[in-house]
């Protein structure tokens, strides 16, 4: 039995990605402020690494925010989510 994955799923998944990227960010930049010039290269991969992190996480968002409501109900006008068949306010069914 295959066990189909939630929002909450995703979202969780996400804000881990945003919170791991955000750290490695503030810490790289923390200890290239902090430590002389000389060994920066892990402080510079941190760096990198989380604004990617961060960066994929906001896109992802993004993503999931215009997939949520990309159908109107052509009856009543309400916002159809993408897997819904049926329109939750009036009933009509979605082709
Ligand atoms: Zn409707």
């Amino acid at each position: 039995m295959t066990k189909k994955k939630s929002t909450f799923d995703k979202y969780t998944w996400i804000i881990t990605e945003l919170v791991i990227g955000i750290a490695a960010l503030g810490y790289g930049l923390f200890g290239i402020i902090v430590t002389p010039t000389t060994s920066n290269y892990l402080y510079i991969i941190l760096v990198c690494g989380g604004s990617i992190l961060t960066l994929a996480a906001i896109i992802q968002i993004l993503i999931l925010r215009k997939k949520k409501i990309d159908k109107f109900c052509s009856k009543c006008g309400e916002k159809i989510k993408k897997e819904e068949e049926f329109c939750a306010k009036c009933g009509k069914e979605l082709a």
